[in-house]
């Protein structure tokens, strides 16, 4: 999709706050500093629409954007908050779980990992837990222009082993840097959006 118009329509701490349109929805997750922000700047053409975070793991909303009238990306905080009480995490858990497995606009999760490192034990939760709820997920691979290309095929071998992958076509590599893996991401994407 070549993405012109997109707009932050709502920052929700409550369900009732989620948008009433039917529009498809899009969520991604990951721990804090992944690349979230920036792969989603990426994927609406914008140098910086969703704010990158020099502060992680602050955002304590989902965030609804809306891109081009037809479709929304959810930016789902990353797991691994430090800053908030455990009585608060676990309120925020809860919205999560709750949005994630009961939203019915909701046609699939983009799960990020940190293509330089070996995925944490939260990244191995996240996955297994999706699965579990049978939530179709692809798996993105940041800041691969950090990786030799030398040791490419080492980081698709360790992130599909880790998270067991059923398939070689749930993993994309990425860069918000050169872009790479953002066609591979919206073509995903309108797959799932039945397009
Ligand atoms: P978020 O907390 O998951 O939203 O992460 P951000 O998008 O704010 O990124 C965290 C940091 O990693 C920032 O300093 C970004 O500039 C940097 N970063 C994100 N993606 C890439 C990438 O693909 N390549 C490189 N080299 N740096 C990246």
């Amino acid at each position: 999709m070549e993405v012109h118009n997109v707009d932050l329509t709502i920052s929700a701490v409550d369900p009732k706050q989620y948008p009433s349109t039917n529009y498809p929805e899009i969520a991604l997750v990951g721990r804090s500093n992944v690349g979230k922000s920036s792969l989603t700047n990426v994927l609406i053409n914008r140098r910086n629409f969703a704010h990158t975070s020099s502060q992680p793991g602050k955002t304590q909303t989902l965030n609804f954007y809306e891109v081009e009238h037809q479709m929304y990306f959810i930016d789902v905080p990353g797991y691994g908050y430090a800053k908030v009480s455990k009585k608060e995490r676990e309120r925020f858990g809860q919205m999560i779980e709750e949005y994630l497995t009961t939203r019915q606009q909701l046609r699939g999760v983009i799960e990020l990992v940190d293509g330089r490192h070996k995925p944490s034990d939260d990244d191995i939760s996240m996955y297994q837990w999706l699965r579990y709820y049978n939530i179709p997920t692809l798996v993105v691979a940041t800041k691969i222009d950090k990786v030799k290309p030398s040791a490419l095929n080492r980081t698709i071998n360790e992130v599909s082993r880790a998270l067991e992958l059923p398939s070689p076509d749930d993993l994309q590599l990425f860069s918000a840097v050169s872009k790479q893996g953002k066609d591979k991401i919206w073509q995903w994407i309108e797959q799932r959006m039945g397009k």
